[in-house]
């Protein structure tokens, strides 16, 4: 999928950086020429990004960190993704497209001296559909005679045309306070995985699996560390506890220790309380009784962390309780029941005796690492190279879709964004899934992979 001379790959996995780092993300967005390029040196205030005459120069760089009435944000200048195999419009799609899922607003570009094409038009679809806020920039208008050119870009129904010239820089002070009250204070994108702090776990499982007594295991009662620690803000239903030398959040540890017993509705609120848990953490450590059968009820507290995209560690309990018989029917129900999180680490526990309790740090270290995993753009796209020459996808009705190439828009957990010529079976997913992991490791987290299809 890879193409030689094809610099788009460093491009894309500095788009993806941006959307992940501590600050708002804006994307600018259009065809080419309409001066999106012109319009980042201009936010810059400084002559960074380089400006050619001939469209489909790849710049090397495409995030700048920026600042405008005392706030800091992101920009990312997708000028530099028009060199293509694609063709135009596709490739002025698919740089919206990707702008739209690292970004958390748009600056959309259109040139006022031209008017709206239909490469435009496409675009509008594809951001509305989006839902992320809009400011449309309608450039090149130099003087007061354009402003009738900008009017006319109220048809495109993204609201007020902001008329600018990046050139000469009328009209941009407008367009960037709007900018600013489109951008959110914090990425989006982070949701409840902030960076910095103590790492934080949730520790859930079906009730009586052994939570509160491991908890009270790992922390012991002095061990417990009382926050005192500089920046955080400590909500009091969590807990930091040391372990492994390092300090940990296990969030919502007062669900655990207080142990109601409602008569209805306990298993709803127990899993409305999994579920905020997961949300506030990183890292889902399941605990599972392994004296009884794998039930719905773990399967269903798996999928919950999965499906919130979270590091996972499966931990087994009561493992002293455990005779050979039910150790080997315990093996056989892992492997049918539990085939879809094979990735996760596995840690076999009891939090009676203590054992291998010095297992878990290691294993929620290695998910967290997996969940933080990026993998270059380059070295992903001679890997889908491989792939689409040695499997490629079976022919379909005479045709046979083929992946053109693809990019990590994200981590926490690792999000991959395909871009192919044809819609892709579940099976075939599921094999590059398989072949992702086998390649690059992704120990304990899931994948999000997302294909795009250009005809
Ligand atoms: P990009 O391909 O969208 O990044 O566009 P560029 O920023 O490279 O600009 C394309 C051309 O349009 C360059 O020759 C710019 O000098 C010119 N240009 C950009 N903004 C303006 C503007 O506001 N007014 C005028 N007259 N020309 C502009
Ligand atoms: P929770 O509802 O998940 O918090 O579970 P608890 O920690 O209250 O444990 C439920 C029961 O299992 C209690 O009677 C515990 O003593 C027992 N238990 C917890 N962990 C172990 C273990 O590792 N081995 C054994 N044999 N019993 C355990």
């Amino acid at each position: 999928a890879a193409q030689e001379g094809f610099d788009l790959a460093d491009v894309e996995g500095d788009l993806a950086a941006a959307g992940h780092g501590p600050l708002p993300v804006l994307a600018v967005v259009g065809r080419p020429n309409v001066g999106k390029s012109t319009l980042v040196n201009r936010i810059l205030g400084r002559r960074e990004a380089v400006v050619e005459d001939r469209p489909g120069v790849t710049r090397d760089r495409v995030t700048y960190e920026a600042e405008w009435s005392g706030r800091r944000f992101k920009v990312v200048d997708t000028g530099g993704w028009e060199q293509d195999v694609l063709g135009i419009d596709a490739s002025v799609a698919a740089q919206a497209e990707f702008a739209i899922d690292a970004a958390d607003a748009v600056v959309f570009v259109v040139d006022a001296t031209v008017g709206a094409t239909d490469t435009d038009e496409a675009v509008v679809k594809l951001l509305r559909r989006a839902g992320k806020p809009v400011v449309l920039c309608a450039n090149k208008v130099d003087g007061p005679s354009g402003e009738a050119d900008a009017a006319m870009l109220w048809s495109l129904g993204l609201g007020e045309p902001y008329a600018v010239s990046a050139l000469h820089g009328r009209g941009t002070g407008d367009m960037l306070d709007a900018v600013l009250e489109a951008l959110p204070e914090a990425p989006a994108q982070t949701f409840g995985a902030t960076i910095g702090g103590p790492r934080r776990i949730a520790l859930i499982g079906r009730p009586n699996v052994g939570k509160s007594s491991l908890l009270n295991k790992v922390a012991g009662e002095e061990r417990v560390v009382v926050n005192e620690m500089a920046g955080t803000t400590r909500d009091p239903v969590d807990e930091m506890i040391e372990l492994g030398g390092i300090t940990w959040k296990f969030v919502d540890t007062a669900g655990i220790r207080r142990r109601v017993h409602l008569q209805e509705g306990a298993d709803y609120y127990a899993s409305l309380r999994t579920a905020a848990a997961v949300e506030k953490a990183e890292v889902a450590v399941v605990l599972i009784d392994a004296s009884e059968s794998i039930s719905v009820q773990d399967q269903r507290i798996i999928s919950m962390a999965v499906e919130a995209g979270r590091a996972l560690v499966i931990a087994y309990n009561k493992w002293d309780t455990l005779d050979e018989e039910r150790r080997y029917y315990l093996e056989r129900e892992i492997e049918t029941e539990l085939v879809q999180i094979q990735w996760a680490p596995r840690v076999n526990v009891s939090a009676r005796t203590g054992r291998h309790m010095e297992k878990l740090v290691p294993a929620i270290e290695t998910a967290l690492a997996g969940w933080e995993t990026r993998i270059p753009t380059g070295r992903l796209n001679s890997f889908l190279g491989e792939i689409v020459a040695s499997h490629p996808h079976p022919i379909r009705g005479g045709k046979q879709p083929r992946i053109l190439f693809g990019t990590q828009a994200g981590t926490r957990p690792p999000r991959f964004v395909l871009f192919a010529s044809g819609f892709l079976e579940a099976g075939y997913r599921r094999f590059i899934e398989r072949r992702l992991r086998e390649e690059f490791g992704f120990e304990g987290t899931p994948l999000q992979i997302s294909v795009r299809v250009r005809e």
